[in-house]
C-alpha cells in the first residue's frame, strides 16, 4: 500500500522483515509458543541483519532510522501471528532499550548498546510492582545508596523478558523520603548481579513463546555507575518512553489485526454453508468491511501519531489515544474473525485461536484502556 508517511527505506526495510518473518519465524513459532521462549539465537541473527537497532547512531551499529521505522518493525511482527514472539523483540528494541539509548553516559553507551543492537544482550524493563502497575508513581523497591554502590530492595512483576534477560531497566526509589512521583531512579541491573533472582516464571492466557518473570531484588548490590539519567528522575524519564512503548504496541496491535482479517478472508471464501461460501453472507461481509476501515482509520492515527513524534511534537494525547484505540479494536477484530471460523477457530493449533488469546493483553499491557483514555481526557478537559 502507498502512503504518504514511508520512505524508500521504510519500504525495503518491510519487505526484509516480512521475508524474515516468512522464512525464520512462521516454520518454528509453533516450536517456541510450546518451549514458552523464543531462542537466543533468533535475537541474534535479527541483530546480525540491523533489526534491533534501528533508530539507535551508526556508530554503535544502530540505522538511525525515524518512529515510522519502529512502526514498520512492530506492524510487521504483529503480523507474525505470534504475539509472543513480536513483545519479545518489541521489548528488546522499543520499551527496554531506549532507558539505555536515551539517558545512558557515553561510557555506558559504549559498554552495552552495541552488544543489544548486535542481539547479544537481551534488555527487559522492570516498572510493575505486585502492588503498583497503572500507579507508577506507587513502587517501593528502593534503592539505598551507600558507598559507590546502591542497595536495591524489592520485587517485580510481569517482566517481559524477565526470565532471560542479560539486562534489566530497573525503576526504584532513591529518595524514600519523597511523595509520589518524585525520588525514582532507573538503574542498570546485569544479569548474574548477587541478590537478583528469577523468583517465578508466569504461565500467561496468550503470549505463550513470551517469557514473563516475576523477579526479586535482595539486599542486590548495583554500581552507582549504573544510574540511567539523572538520579530521583526517573518518573520522567519512564513517562518519556511509555510514548515510544505505546506507539509500539498500537502499531503491533495494528498489523495483528491486518494478520487475522487476511486469515479471515481466506477462511469465509473457503468455507462453504447452505450451498455457498461463507463470503456470499451479507452479515459476514459487511461486518468484515466495517472492521477493514476501523483498522484502517486506526492505522491512520498511528501512522500519523508516529510521524508527529518523530518531529519531536508533543502527542501523548493522540499516543494515548492511538494505544486505547489499537488495544481495543485488536480485540474487536479477533473476537470477531474466530467467531466467523466457527468451531475451527476454538481448536488449539490454529492461528486465529492463538491471536485471539494473545490479543487480550494489548488493552492491558503498556498502559491499560482507562489509563490511555483518563490521559486523554484530561487533555480534553483542559
Ligand atoms: C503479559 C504482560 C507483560 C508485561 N510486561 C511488563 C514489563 O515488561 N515490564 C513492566 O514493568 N510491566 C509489564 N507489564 C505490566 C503492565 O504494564 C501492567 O499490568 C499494566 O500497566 C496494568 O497494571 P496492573 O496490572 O497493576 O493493573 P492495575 O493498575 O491494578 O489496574 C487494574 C484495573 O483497574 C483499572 N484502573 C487502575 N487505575 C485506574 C484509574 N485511575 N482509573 C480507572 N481505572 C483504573 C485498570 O485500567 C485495570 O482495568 C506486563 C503485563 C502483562 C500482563
Amino acid at each position: 500500500m502507498s502512503s504518504i508517511y514511508f520512505s524508500e527505506e521504510h519500504r525495503l526495510f518491510r519487505k526484509q522483515v516480512r521475508r524474515f518473518v516468512t522464512e525464520e519465524v512462521l516454520p518454528h513459532g509453533e516450536e517456541w509458543e510450546a518451549a514458552g521462549s523464543v531462542p537466543r539465537t533468533v535475537l541474534r541473527k535479527m541483530g546480525e541483519l540491523g533489526f534491533l537497532g534501528i533508530r539507535y547512531p551508526e556508530h554503535f551499529g544502530g540505522a538511525e532510522m525515524d518512529t515510522l521505522g519502529t512502526v514498520v518493525l512492530a506492524e510487521e511482527l504483529g503480523r507474525s501471528s505470534f504475539g509472543g514472539f513480536a513483545v519479545t523483540v518489541l521489548v528488546h528494541t522499543d520499551m527496554a532499550s531506549p532507558h539505555l539509548a536515551r539517558y545512558g553516559t557515553e561510557a555506558q553507551l559504549a559498554r552495552y548498546l552495541p552488544g543489544v543492537i548486535r542481539g547479544k544482550r537481551i534488555c527487559a524493563v522492570a516498572v510493575t510492582e505486585p502492588d503498583a502497575g497503572s500507579d507508577v508513581a506507587g513502587i517501593r523497591t528502593r534503592a539505598v545508596r551507600d558507598g559507590d554502590e546502591y542497595v536495591l530492595d524489592g520485587s517485580k512483576i510481569y517482566i517481559t523478558n524477565g526470565v532471560r534477560a542479560d539486562l534489566y531497566f530497573v525503576a526504584a526509589k532513591t529518595d524514600t523520603e519523597a511523595k509520589g512521583s518524585r525520588g525514582i531512579s532507573m538503574l542498570l541491573v546485569e544479569k548474574g548481579t548477587p541478590g537478583l533472582s528469577v523468583a517465578r516464571t508466569l504461565e500467561k492466557t496468550g503470549w505463550h513463546s513470551s517469557d514473563t518473570a516475576e523477579l526479586v531484588f535482595e539486599s542486590c548490590r548495583v554500581p552507582a555507575a549504573n544510574l540511567l539519567g539523572e538520579e530521583n528522575k526517573g518518573f520522567c524519564a519512564i513517562m518519556n518512553n511509555f510514548q515510544n512503548e505505546r506507539i509500539t504496541l498500537a502499531a503491533q496491535a495494528i498489523g495483528e489485526c491486518d494478520k487475522a482479517l487476511e486469515l479471515t478472508l481466506d477462511y469465509v471464501q473457503q468455507r462453504q454453508a447452505f450451498g455457498a461460501p461463507l463470503v456470499r453472507r451479507e452479515t459476514i461481509r459487511q461486518r468484515l468491511a466495517l472492521l477493514s476501515a476501523k483498522v484502517e482509520a486506526a492505522r491512520q492515527l498511528v501512522y500519523h501519531t508516529a510521524w508527529r513524534d518523530g518531529n519531536g511534537e508533543d502527542c501523548v494525547k493522540e499516543v494515548s489515544m492511538a494505544k486505547a484505540l489499537s488495544g481495543e479494536l485488536v480485540n474487536e477484530v479477533l473476537y470477531t474473525c474466530q467467531q466467523f471460523h466457527g468451531g475451527f477457530g476454538y481448536m488449539h493449533g490454529t492461528a486465529i485461536e492463538r491471536m485471539a488469546r494473545d490479543a487480550r493483553v494489548q488493552s492491558i499491557g503498556g498502559g491499560t484502556t482507562e489509563i490511555m483514555l483518563e490521559e486523554v481526557a484530561k487533555r480534553l478537559v483542559r
